[in-house]
């Protein structure tokens, strides 16, 4: 679905001046994309800052939406687990509950074990692992 914008409407943007998404009118176009935005709160023309792209941007490193809940969930399958602390090795074997630690990816547990290969819940999302089981 592609939103057609004019100039002269009105769009949501970060405003860099009040550091919050507020309403902005559209002051110039490049082709389909909003270049340039008047907020209507300070009356400053800066460019255009999609919102939702803004909270990326402010938090790189930092999970947002649905990634929060891997990191909760990897919270308390840390906390919870009993398993041993184990180096990440692909020829290692692990069990379910295990906790991994990988020079990457950091911390992970043990989640599900298939052939050759583990399910593993890292703090950004779960990834399948070689292993030898
Ligand atoms: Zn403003």
């Amino acid at each position: 679905m592609l939103e057609k914008y004019l100039a002269g409407e009105n769009v949501v943007s970060y405003c860099t001046k009040c550091k919050l998404n507020l309403d902005h009118a559209i002051v110039a176009m490049e082709g389909e994309a909003i270049a340039k935005v008047k907020c209507k709160t300070c009356n400053g023309t800066h460019k255009f800052r999609n919102p939702s792209a803004v909270k990326k941007v402010r938090t790189p490193r930092k999970k947002v939406g649905s990634q929060d809940t891997v990191a909760v969930l990897w919270q308390t399958c840390i906390s919870q687990s009993k398993g041993k602390e184990l180096i990440y090795n692909m020829a290692g074997r692990y069990r379910v509950g295990d906790i991994l630690l990988h020079d990457k990816f950091g911390k992970g547990v043990v989640r599900k074990l298939a052939m050759n290969k583990c399910h593993v819940l890292f703090e950004d999302k779960e990834r399948l692992m070689a292993s030898a089981n």
